[in-house]
């Protein structure tokens, strides 16, 4: 099986659409469209016609697009159930979505929002992970619990090891420099660290991350409890780096 092409499209301050393109099928897919125009643009570009939207929760900076590449494609629009504009599939854990022969496995990871899911592909070792888990850091909880937030986190650290972690925004420097004033003596957030400080210089992406670079790296993911997650939850969100 040819592997999936995965394109980042930047969008708005920070956010990131991911194409998701099936060499094999010709299939196309858009992961979390707060905006149609780029993403529309990046792959008119590359020759390619998105047939599906995948959305990972309801934020606007995630679904603001569904409705114009609706209009302009045709595409099909899935995601969780309740608020999703334009939704024709309602996706819960346990459901697939595919792009030809490819399936991505949904599963539920309540805590940014209530309603938000994750997008696996096992075989492919790619998941969509919205607003759940960031590069060094986790969602901020709009909706749900720390106890939920900090369940959702460890069922993505759950994945193997070499599961590539697409995140919807490029917020990573900011989480490093909290990471590195959360566990100063941990030599990995340092060493990481430094290697996001030149790639955000250097004008680079620092996505997709790994489920193994997560586990070492993440004080979130790597919180003991969740006492100690909330805890550190409530410290970032008044962190000024
Ligand atoms: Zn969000
Ligand atoms: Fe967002």
């Amino acid at each position: 099986m040819v592997m999936l092409e995965v394109v980042a499209v930047p969008a708005f301050t920070d956010n990131y659409i991911w194409l998701i393109h099936d060499e094999e099928s010709g299939e196309t897919a858009v992961v979390d469209p707060g905006d149609a125009a780029p993403a529309l643009a990046e792959a008119e570009r590359r020759g390619w016609t998105i047939g599906e939207v995948w959305n990972t929760h309801w934020h606007g900076d995630h679904t603001g697009g569904n409705l114009a590449i609706k209009e302009t494609t045709g595409a099909r629009i899935s995601g969780p159930k309740g608020r999703i504009p334009g939704c024709d599939v309602a996706l819960t854990e346990g459901d697939e979505v595919h792009l030809g022969a490819h399936v991505g496995r949904v599963i539920e990871v309540p805590g940014h929002t209530l309603d938000h899911i994750a997008l696996i592909f096992g075989d492919e070792r790619i998941a969509f992970v919205g607003d759940t888990l960031f590069a060094m850091g986790c969602g901020r909880l709009f909706e749900g619990s720390p106890a939920q937030m900090y369940r959702s986190l460890q069922k993505l650290a759950e994945l193997p090891e070499d599961m590539r972690l697409y995140c919807a925004h490029e917020y990573t420097l900011a989480n490093a420099r909290f990471a590195a004033h959360a566990e100063p003596a941990n030599g990995a957030i340092a060493a990481r660290l430094e290697r996001v400080e030149s790639m955000r210089e250097a004008g680079e992406i620092t996505l997709p991350t790994t489920v193994a670079q997560e586990r070492e790296t993440n004080p979130f993911v790597c919180s003991p409890n969740e006492e100690e997650f909330a805890r550190r939850r409530a410290a970032k969100d008044s962190f000024r780096s």
